[in-house]
């Protein structure tokens, strides 16, 4: 489906999760890369198997908060392969706490913020200038829904994180628009990773996201990868500025799936179209106490003796 045969492209947080399959599916492409992460191991397997499909792979380590490891990463991807075309700004972290944030410590917060922005400004800014000199990029920043609305989840240093990161998208999109590089953002739903697993899987909140997902579905990794792909790639060649969402519908929907739609009760006997979603097990009370209908609407109010 897409063609990056002769482009370099650089992927951060290449060591596992998305960036591992964002490697793969580069390499499938034609692409020859820069990997980079902190897991030197676990980047040299990754490495391995983009090679074993004909890529050229340079990996270089480093921590993304650490702009002397930025600096030393983007200089060994130049000297061994020559330029980089595309970045896809991936590394990132979370914090599975659920801390509300009138609790949330400092410490974690500036951590959060140093590896998901600051890190992705010292790699936007350092291939930006590299790309600016050669008229011609492309980058695509990871951001989150969380990144583009409040919600329940209790991630205030995730969400002001990714908030910001969405920004920075706009704002370089539009600054570097009339010099040949092209800046968007993909914001993946729920998908499972490293990052998500234990939340997903062990705490079994992958029914809960899926209830309130109007797909009724986690995505998977190739969704997101196909949306930064085509971000990436010439076929986007008049979009920049621009955040994809990779959610199921769930920003379309503005939170009005988060509980099963009560006219599914009310109107059991006569479903409008038949669906295979099931309500979340664990409702609230007050869905229950009006799962019958409204009284004096769907039945006689108590006290009219009816
Ligand atoms: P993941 O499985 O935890 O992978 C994170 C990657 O980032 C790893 O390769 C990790 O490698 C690297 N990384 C973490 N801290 C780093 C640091 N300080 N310096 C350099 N590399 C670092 O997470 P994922 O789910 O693939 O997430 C990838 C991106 O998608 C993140 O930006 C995340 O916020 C975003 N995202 C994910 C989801 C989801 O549901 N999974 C949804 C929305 C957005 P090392 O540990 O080897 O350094």
């Amino acid at each position: 489906m897409f063609d990056f045969n002769g482009k370099v492209v650089l992927i951060t947080g290449a060591s596992y999760g998305l960036g591992e399959q964002f490697a793969y599916s580069f390499a499938d492409a034609g692409a020859d890369l820069i990997l980079t992460a902190r897991s030197e191991d676990l980047l040299q397997t990754v490495a391995e198997q983009c090679r074993s499909k004909g890529a050229r792979v340079t990996v270089a380590c480093g921590d993304v908060s650490v702009e002397s490891d930025v600096l030393k990463v983007i200089g060994q991807g130049i000297e061994e392969r020559g330029r980089i075309d595309v970045l896809i700004n991936n590394a990132g972290i979370a914090d599975p706490r659920g801390l509300g944030a009138e609790q949330y410590d400092s410490e974690t917060f500036n951590q959060i913020l140093a590896v998901d922005l600051a890190g992705a400004f010292y790699f936007a800014r350092e291939c930006g200038r590299h790309m600016l000199e050669h008229g011609s990029g492309s980058i695509v920043n990871i951001c989150s829904i969380l990144a583009s609305g409040g919600n329940e989840n209790g991630i205030i240093a995730y969400s002001a994180a990714k908030g910001g990161l969405l920004n920075m998208t706009t704002q370089l999109g539009v600054e570097w628009a009339d010099r040949g590089v092209r800046v968007n953002s993909v914001s993946p739903g729920f998908i499972v990773t490293e990052m998500t697993r234990p939340m997903l899987e062990a705490l079994g909140m992958d029914r809960w996201i899926a209830s309130r997902t109007p797909m009724r579905r986690v995505g998977e990794a190739r969704e997101v990868t196909n949306a930064v792909m085509f971000l990436a790639s010439d076929l986007a060649s008049y979009i920049t500025g621009v955040d994809l969402l990779v959610d199921g519908g769930t920003n379309a929907g503005s939170g009005t799936f988060q509980i099963p739609p009560i006219h599914h009760a009310w109107n059991a006997d006569a479903p409008m179209v038949p669906t295979k979603y099931e309500p979340v097990q664990s409702r609230p009370d007050w869905y229950q106490a009006l799962e019958a209908g409204i009284p004096g609407i769907h039945y006689p109010p108590p006290e009219s003796g009816e």
